[in-house]
């Protein structure tokens, strides 16, 4: 900013350039960001959006070939692998039913009736089951919740254990969403988790009875159940598994009538529990036999990761992230105008090639920052901010050496001079670099794009308390679809948004203190 959008006396110049030579809080050489050309990024994009890989969908081959790509890259500009390597790898599980034959739900009633139910139609494991094979009394337990402050526990003066629990999801009336201590009180997992405690041995969760969509069976859905809903063409993973050690299934309206006769019978009861605010009470008889078997597979996956060693001694040992993630969602089931493959040129091959220019031209410059400069390609962020997750549980470095993090996601369409920026309400002095940095770029920034902050990997950076910056050209109809094709970007715009990113985190890297975190007052984050 200093040096190209002032003119000095040549004097004092030179003086300037002598300073920002020996270190000080300074902006990248003049010149170096024209590096980053819009023939460049398209050409990455162009690779990465191709149909030969498949929409990027994490653990496919097309997501294994767009790693490679990334790699082969780094190793040719002269990026430096970490600790000998490019890969930052972290586990998932992939969730499956082991044989459908092993999944089991049966009611015995006092007098010896037995009805069968059946999985899918009637009932699902829960995502967070164990597995085992059950069979005990039954125990109505109302909501399940616990509730001091209300002088509500529903477990109170009942024996659970070795018993088989049965509970409904949702909440007396008078209970408000806007208490933080309910709200993480309703969580189903705190619901399980005291009925765990309290010796339970299965646990049956029935649908809330007031939601109108409700009374069909939740729990975990596998894939042939997946085409029921639309969003979901992902495989169900997990961070974990064996959160519980018991069964949990999830029940529809059919398994409900059988245990308490009528759905009108229990409505009035909760009616009644709720206007006397005290929690249902209702004996069941019979015993229940719950069997569920889960199949966790490991998988491993890759996030990319390569370092530009900073210029100071001391100060290199602190890393500037940028960021963008590479994969995408795949192959959908349903075929628009025959194409089925959604390349994700804008989400995110944008990005991916951005970083892979900006690391470009941080090598072809012989001045260097002070901090280091860490680039790093998330792995299944459309999985839910998956590999960035990952990788702020597991960094590559000590998680405090991390002093700022931008990231680039979908940076490709839209008007071109219109750029949005997110997250820097957590942190005033990124926003104001960003701002001097674009004066020479000359987008017209807007601050629009909270309600996404969450959708995209600066958030797993911000909620390790790093200062982040989202970097963001907007929505467009193509979003998730097969029409995300390559030839729909502007490559102008592109190369201008990673030329911004990159002058704005050589400020960053370059700085004499740390950016600093502060928490967004809430009302005021927009
Ligand atoms: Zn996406």
């Amino acid at each position: 900013m200093f040096l190209s959008s002032l003119s000095f006396p040549g004097f004092f110049a030179t003086l300037l350039l002598l300073f920002l030579a020996a270190g000080g809080n300074g902006s990248a050489p003049e010149g170096a960001d024209k590096a980053i050309t819009a023939e460049n990024v398209r050409a990455h994009v162009i690779y990465l959006a191709s149909d030969e890989l498949g929409g990027r969908g994490t653990g496919t081959e097309g997501f294994r070939k767009a790693g490679d790509y990334i790699i082969r890259h780094f190793k040719s500009i002269g990026i430096q692998p970490v600790d000998g390597s490019y890969e930052h790898h972290f586990h998932r599980y992939r969730l499956s039913l082991a044989g459908v034959e092993s999944q089991r739900l049966e009611y015995t009633a006092p007098a010896g009736m037995q009805t069968a139910f059946k999985i899918k139609q009637h009932f699902l494991p829960f995502l967070t089951s164990g597995n085992g094979d059950v069979t005990a009394e039954a125990v109505f337990a109302g909501y399940g919740l616990v509730l001091p402050e209300y002088e509500w526990d529903d477990y109170a003066g009942k024996s659970l254990k070795g018993k088989i629990v049965v509970i409904f999801s949702g909440k007396p009336e008078f209970l408000s969403k806007k208490d933080r201590g309910v709200l993480r009180e309703l969580a189903t997992s705190l619901r399980i988790r005291r009925a765990v405690e309290r010796g339970a041995t299965a646990v049956v969760i029935i649908p809330d009875l007031k939601r109108r969509s409700g009374m069909t069976p939740e729990g975990y859905l596998w894939s042939s159940l997946m085409h029921t809903r639309r969003s979901r063409i992902a495989p169900t993973i997990s961070a974990r598994k064996g959160l519980n050690e018991v069964p949990v299934v999830g029940v529809n309206r059919v398994v409900a009538n059988t245990l308490f006769g009528s759905l009108d019978t229990i409505r009035s009861m909760f009616k009644i529990a709720d206007s006397l605010r005290t929690p249902p009470v209702f004996r069941l008889r019979g015993k229940l036999h719950v069997s569920t078997a889960l199949r966790f597979d490991t998988l491993t996956y890759r996030n990319i990761i390569g370092v530009w060693p900073g210029s100071d001694e001391n100060l290199k040992r602190e890393f500037v992230v940028i960021g963008a993630h590479y994969d995408h969602v795949g192959i959908s089931q349903t075929a628009v105008k025959g194409d089925s493959i959604l390349n994700g040129a804008d989400d995110n091959a944008s990005g991916t090639a951005a970083v892979m220019e900006i690391a470009r031209a941080y090598t072809k410059t012989s001045a260097r920052p002070r901090r280091s400069i860490l680039f790093i390609l998330f792995a299944a962020e459309e999985l839910g901010l998956v590999g960035s997750r990952a990788y702020v549980a597991d960094p590559s470095f000590p998680i405090e050496d991390h002093v700022a993090m931008l990231n680039l996601d979908m940076v490709g369409r839209n008007n071109p001079d219109s750029l949005s920026i997110g997250g820097v309400n957590r942190c005033p002095e990124l926003k104001q670099i960003n701002e001097e940095e674009n004066t020479d770029i000359g987008f017209t920034l807007a601050y629009n794009v909270e309600r996404f902050f969450y959708r995209s990997d600066q958030a797993s950076f911000a909620r390790k308390k790093i200062p982040v910056i989202f970097y963001f050209t907007g929505e467009h109809k193509d979003y998730h679809r097969a029409s995300d094709e390559a030839d729909l970007l502007d490559y102008d715009k592109l190369a201008r948004v990673a030329r911004l990113a990159f002058r704005t985190s050589w400020r960053v890297a370059d700085l004499d203190h740390r950016l600093r975190y502060t928490e967004p007052d809430r009302r005021f984050a927009r």
